[in-house]
């Protein structure tokens, strides 16, 4: 096994360029080498994709990744192609010659890594296929989808226990960035995961400076803040699409290069905006929630929260689209009690009393952390089932002790701190 280690160790160098392994992908990776069904729970960014494809690489035989976006295969399809690893997809989005030449290409034993979504990878015509082959490796991205528990559970992850199933020898990794305990043990419970092929990473992301201030001249705060961090990429979320519009009118008024995202925009513009983000052809992105699932671009120095999240794990996955390189990053939030009583009368709508006791909860351990004194990383890093936090934090506004170091931050987060 300790061979199989310094293979896994060479690819990385030789075939991802990178010299070490990141503290949990080694555990994981190595645990998936010796045949064990495994669990790997790792934020975002934190870079689950390697966990399964370097034991990909490692195999003889074929890795069936599913995973329940068609951009996100893609985009890794993409990726692994230019580091000259065969990949590819079955989809609908290919053209009926792409599908075919894949299908040869799989049947001759040409492709390393196959992506699918749940629905396809359950076609009768497609496992028969698979089964003509030698199924290697079976890797689930997005595990969380196959529990009710889950905020995002999707029906057809629930079947992929057929899949599995007719794969005897082929080992499964099941791979998410969602932790809560219910959502772990029934995901260990379906793909016949033991606890000790479990492993859970550190959801901290210590390059990231978590700041709260009050939410007062909201525009003109932003606009400070933006300033510090001319000409580089940010986000900036906002809880509705009309307010992503009117603060992209006001920022593009005030000579700032901006673009908006949200669901009310076509697929087309969309997408476009997207990419002009990506490739750096303007520097900020408006955005509602619905920006940002699958996106992989490194260098975003900064993100904003103009509205109140309603929960942790939104704000915890859209703060965590900043700094992916591992370089320093900003994030700022914008804290009034105008959106707490918003959110509040949202949730009196709700008809479900499991819901609204639900989505109550999960406000108020957003408000722990926008109004604790303490570490801001203990209320998120608590809502991630981790006790202990650094005690060297000198990462959120809490923490800063140095004057010289207040002194650099907005005049109204240094009278909230005072
Ligand atoms: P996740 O799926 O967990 O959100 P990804 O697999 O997309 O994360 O990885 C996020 C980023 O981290 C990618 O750009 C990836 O290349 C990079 N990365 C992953 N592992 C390492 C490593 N050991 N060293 C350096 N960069 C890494
Ligand atoms: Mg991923
Ligand atoms: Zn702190």
């Amino acid at each position: 096994s300790s061979s199989k280690l310094e293979n896994a160790q060479a690819i990385l160098k030789d075939v991802f360029g990178f010299d070490s392994f990141r503290s949990t992908q080694q555990g994981i990776i190595e645990s998936v080498l010796e045949h064990n069904n495994t669990l790997a729970i790792m934020p975002t960014g934190g870079g689950k994709s390697l966990c399964y494809q370097i034991p990909a690489i490692v195999f003889d035989g074929l890795t069936v990744v599913i995973s329940p976006l068609i951009s996100l295969m893609q985009d890794q399809v993409r990726q692994l192609v230019e580091l000259d690893i065969s990949a590819g997809v079955l989809n609908s989005s290919l053209s009926s010659d792409e599908y075919q030449n894949n299908l040869v290409s799989l049947k001759n034993g040409e492709i390393k890594l196959l992506f699918l979504a749940p629905e396809t990878a359950l076609q009768p015509n497609i496992l028969s296929l698979l089964q003509s082959i030698h199924v290697a490796c079976i890797a689930i991205d997005e595990a969380h989808c196959i529990s009710e528990w889950g905020h995002e559970f999707r029906p057809e992850y629930r079947q992929l226990d057929q899949l599995v199933s007719r794969f005897p020898d082929a080992v499964t990794v099941a791979l998410t960035a969602t932790a809560t305990p219910r959502v772990r043990e029934d995901i260990k419970r379906q793909l016949n995961i033991s606890n000790e092929s479990e492993f859970i990473a550190s959801f901290d992301r210590p390059n990231l400076y978590l700041e709260v201030a009050p939410k007062e001249s909201a525009y003109a705060q932003t606009k400070t803040f933006i300033d510090k961090h001319a000409k580089q990429s940010g986000i900036i979320y906002c809880q509705s699409r009309s307010g992503v519009d009117d603060l992209t009118t006001k920022l593009k008024q005030d000579g700032y290069s901006v673009l908006p995202y949200h669901a009310g925009l076509n697929n087309q513009k969309r997408a476009s905006n997207q990419e002009k983000f990506v490739r750096d052809d303007v520097d900020i992105i408006v955005a509602t929630i619905a920006f940002g699932m699958g996106i992989n671009k490194p260098d975003v120095r900064y993100v904003v929260h103009y509205d109140l999240p309603k929960n942790i794990e939104s704000y915890y996955q859209q703060i965590g689209r900043a700094g992916r390189d591992g370089d320093d990053a900003d994030c700022l939030l914008l804290f009034g009690y105008g959106d707490t009583g918003k959110i509040r009368f949202f949730i009196d709508q709700m008809n479900n009393e499991h819901e609204k006791r639900l989505a109550t909860m999960h406000l108020n351990q957003m408000l722990a952390l926008a109004e604790t004194e303490e570490c801001r990383r203990l209320p998120l890093l608590q809502y991630f089932g981790e006790s202990e936090v650094s005690e060297t934090c000198v990462k959120c506004d809490n923490c800063l002790s140095d004057d010289k170091q207040k002194s650099d931050l907005t005049v109204p987060a240094q009278k909230f701190l005072s």
